[in-house]
């Protein structure tokens, strides 16, 4: 299907998860004619709770999600602008199914769903002189047709391929191996003894949620502050793993401990299958480049990654994205040259070098800069900035998942206007 001069413009979008929905609902309203292709039965992504397992060694489970996780931020800050979660729910910290719930009221108040295509994933996406060539497999018919694209929105997620350290002696040990990405259920671990690797957001809690079952539980770490586990009677922690051997590890202090299963907690590799090389954007290390802004291709501007900096606000950072790259899309600004967009980009890199950072997995960490970055979306795009009350609750809400893993989640915030909120009913 060629598209003509009168068409409207076309625009693309890869997945149906919280960053495809919102890059969906602000296209359309920016007069774009936008489809949202989902791989998926259902729109939502990380957020459907699932047992099923991959099949064999080239089958993939999309959600990481497991059975009792509640949010590690509150609800307060994990809506859309435009959209908020609906205030009859009275906590702050709520479950997966409450977020899934949301989402499929925010697609349905946006009237979403007639752009949306189930079960159709994406395998190809390829530029053409003036267009985008995507490849659309429709699962249902089995079927798979090229469509043309002005603009493409990737928004494929990014905790679906695990990344697990290359540790000396893994294959020696003879104990069971798990990435937390296919972690579901505490009830696998009973009167186990369990190594969990990694004390991020995921590897805290979910050690949380293990130590109730398993008999003793290693939590190992290279965090400069201990986390205060000490309501977790049965977990000791330990520093990195210098090696495993057939039924534990050594670690770095040279103790030695053995155990029946490891998890590991390290994260997940950035991956875009089905882009192809010609996109001109590589992956080195979760380094995705190169980028202007930390979404739009440099290679192909009509191309914009939505969701690729972490520890954010991530509901608001993919809101601000979408609507900074829209801006251009629509021609209401205009891109700099493309020299200015790789100077920006080498600027950006030098300044996180410069601090010390020079982890190539650590070139999309925003932390601290991230409000730097919205300042600096809204002012060059001319777009409406994050409320100040956001980002004064993300600053309340900081690392607690560490050090107050087992209070912080009874906290209630309240949002009272565009500067304030309420913490457990007292002004903060
Ligand atoms: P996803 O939700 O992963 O959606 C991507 C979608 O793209 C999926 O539906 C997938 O099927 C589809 N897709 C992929 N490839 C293709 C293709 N080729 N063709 C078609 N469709 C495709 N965030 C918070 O704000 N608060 C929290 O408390 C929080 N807790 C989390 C806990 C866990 C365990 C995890 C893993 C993440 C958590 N997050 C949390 C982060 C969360 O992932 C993001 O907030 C957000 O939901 C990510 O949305 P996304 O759309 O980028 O990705």
């Amino acid at each position: 299907m060629m598209k003509t001069s009168v068409d409207k413009r076309r625009v693309c979008v890869i997945g149906a998860g919280t960053a495809g929905l919102c890059a969906l609902k602000n296209s359309l309203e920016a007069g774009l004619d936008a489809v949202a292709y989902e791989r998926g039965a259902e729109i939502g992504g990380t957020w459907i709770f699932s047992e099923e397992m991959p099949k064999d060694e080239f089958d993939e489970v999309h959600s990481s999600m497991y059975e009792g996780l509640r949010t590690n931020l509150p609800k307060e800050v994990m809506g859309y602008p435009d959209y908020s979660y609906p205030d009859d729910i009275a906590e702050s910290f709520i479950t997966s199914n409450q977020v899934l719930e949301f989402l499929r009221s925010y697609a349905e108040h946006f009237k979403l769903k007639p752009h949306i295509k189930l079960q159709h994933e994406v395998i190809r996406v390829r530029p053409r002189l003036d267009d985008w060539e995507v490849y659309v497999w429709d699962h249902s018919t089995d079927t798979c047709d090229p469509v043309y694209y002005d603009f493409v929105y990737v928004c494929n997620g990014h905790y679906t391929e695990p990344d697990i350290p290359d540790v000396e002696g893994l294959d020696l040990f003879e104990g069971k191996k798990m990435h937390s990405h296919l972690y579901r259920k505490a009830d696998k671990f009973k009167d186990e003894r369990v190594l969990i690797i990694g004390a991020g957001p995921s590897g805290m809690d979910i050690t949380n949620h293990v130590r109730v079952a398993a008999k003793q539980v290693f939590l190992s770490h290279h965090l400069s502050t201990a986390p205060n586990t000490a309501f977790m009677g049965n977990v000791t922690q330990k520093p990195d793993v210098q090696r495993f051997i057939k039924d534990g590890a050594v670690f770095t202090d040279g103790s030695t401990e053995s155990f029946d299963h490891v998890m590991f907690c390290t994260g997940y590799k950035y991956t875009f299958p089905c882009l192809s090389t010609d996109v001109g954007v590589q992956v080195i290390d979760n380094f995705v480049q190169p980028l202007w802004k930390h979404c739009i291709n440099i290679n192909h501007p009509t191309m914009a990654f939505v969701g690729l900096p972490f520890n954010v606000i991530p509901t608001h950072i993919f809101d601000m994205q979408v609507r900074f790259t829209l801006k251009f899309f629509t021609g209401q600004r205009k891109f700099p040259s493309r020299e200015q967009m790789i100077a920006d980009l080498e600027q950006e890199i030098g300044e996180r070098w410069g601090c010390g950072v020079r982890n190539q997995k650590k070139a999309h960490q925003m932390g601290e800069r991230q409000f730097v970055y919205y300042n600096e979306l809204a002012s060059i795009a001319g777009i409406e900035n994050i409320k100040p009350v956001i980002h004064k609750l993300m600053k309340d809400c900081g690392k607690k998942y560490i050090f107050e893993l087992d209070t912080y989640r009874s906290n209630k915030y309240t949002i009272v206007d565009d500067e304030n909120f309420l913490k457990n009913g007292e002004a903060v």
